[in-house]
């Protein structure tokens, strides 16, 4: 252990006994999903009277359940609960309130953390980057839309007077990720998805770090990629692995980077309001290992994705109904580990039919269209029930061939689609790019 690793460690011990042991390995703490949540379920009940009655009607009597199988009947919390803060414990305080939900659906949602939550959060980080092989003061790159810059924020902040937000982000950005972790954010604009010389542009920012990691979206990723198809590959010096978390990663990307960067690829399934959920390995086909010791996922009949945080105190997070599509199976992994997998498709309510009928989601559009040599695209509901196929950015003689090719790779009908040009592609406010917007 390095001196840095030594102090942090140190604090973290202090702050929440167990801190070591999580943040060593993902998934690492102790396994007891039953007694975990059990007690965060006894813990909510206990402070909001009417998710108590809600589990009296179901049926949940007040010892909780009797195996971990049961979970499925206790109600589940949607973004809406959420929204009007229906989990949120009026005792206790809060640390950290995270924002999240720029993503245009159901308005913004808050997640408060008190200090344990906020260490655990922070364990959970520590161990990913310590999977994927980081050590404490290794060079990380991590690339951020302009959205996320801090100092981009801080005078909406400023102005709505959240000074324990400015000071805990002030505390993350600069003092603990800059200082300790020796991490250097690029920021980049939504070019980077129309032009592929803002993306190589990026890729060079990044490399004149000469960093053993890089942290980015799997959207930011892709567009970079395609920077590199046409032209000769730079050096990638010390790059050891690319963390993606944030939109979903295709199979295909993960394998392309792979090959052209020469770098392992951690794919994460993480956000605001859980926290780092799932991991990939380093042979992972797609799919994620699951942090069982701190959260239990389900999948519902339409393969919705169901969360629960076993460590929110302040704000239960019990059957999150995450409004996200996924697989999930048991068993073994190609790296020898075994437990619970994770396959995520995509969001809910994205998908388009191909002409067989079958839904295509965000994954599946990815993974059939970007091998091909296309430009990246958007597909929006057009005019009399026709496919959008939208461009921007590259030449219009182009498109026509471009929206023929991802047709047939997506098996649709002739007829069934037009296609368009505009200045940018449609973003939320988060920034992210996908497909399926
Ligand atoms: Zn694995």
């Amino acid at each position: 252990m390095n001196l840095r690793e030594r102090i942090i460690f140190k604090a973290g011990e202090l702050l929440y006994p167990g801190f070591g042991r999580e943040a060593a390995a993902f998934g690492g703490g102790e396994a007891a999903p039953l007694l975990k949540l059990n007690a965060l379920l006894a813990h909510a009940r206990r402070h909001l009277p009417a998710y108590d009655a809600a589990c009296a009607s179901a049926g949940v009597g007040p010892s909780g359940l009797a195996a971990i199988e049961d979970a499925g009947r206790l109600p589940r919390l949607e973004r809406g609960d959420l929204a009007r803060k229906a989990n949120r414990i009026r005792e206790g305080r809060s640390l950290a309130r995270l924002e999240s939900g720029g993503t245009g659906r159901s308005g913004k949602v808050e997640t408060a953390l008190d200090l344990r939550g906020v260490v655990k959060r922070y364990a959970g980080l520590l161990s990913v980057l310590k999977t994927a092989g980081w050590r404490m003061g290794e060079k990380i790159v991590a690339f951020h839309p302009v959205e996320y810059g801090y100092f981009n924020n801080l005078g909406l902040l400023l102005r709505s007077r959240a000074f324990t937000k400015i000071l805990f982000e002030f505390f993350q950005q600069y003092f603990l990720y800059r200082l300790f972790h020796n991490r250097k954010n690029i920021h980049y604009g939504a070019e980077l998805f129309t032009s592929p010389e803002a993306a190589a542009a990026l890729l060079e920012k990044a490399l004149a770090e000469n960093p053993l990691f890089i942290i980015t979206r799997p959207d930011a990723l892709m567009a970079v990629l395609k920077s590199l198809r046409n032209r000769p590959a730079p050096g990638f010096g010390r790059l050891k692995a690319v963390l993606t978390v944030g939109t979903v990663l295709g199979e295909t990307v993960r394998k392309e980077a792979r090959e052209k960067l020469g770098a392992e690829v951690y794919n994460m399934y993480a956000s605001t309001e859980l926290g780092y959920v799932a991991l990939g390995c380093a042979r992972p086909e797609g799919r994620l290992h699951v942090n069982e010791a701190d959260y239990l996922a389900e999948t519902d009949g339409e393969r919705g994705l169901t969360v629960t945080d076993f460590n929110n105190r302040l704000m239960p997070m019990l059957r999150y109904g995450t409004g996200d599509v996924g697989e999930l199976s048991a068993g073994g992994c190609a790296c020898g580990r075994r437990g619970q997998l994770l396959r995520v498709l995509g969001r809910k309510d994205k998908f388009i039919k191909d002409g067989r009928g079958d839904r295509l989601y965000e994954a599946d559009v990815i993974d059939r269209t970007f091998p091909a040599d296309l430009p990246l695209f958007q597909l929006l509901a057009g005019k009399e029930d026709k496919l959008e196929i939208l461009f921007s950015g590259g030449s219009p003689r182009a498109d026509e061939a471009a929206a023929a090719g991802i047709a047939g790779l997506l098996s649709l009908d002739k007829g069934a689609y037009v296609f368009s040009r505009a200045e940018s592609f449609k973003m939320p406010a988060s920034g992210k790019f996908c497909f399926l917007p």
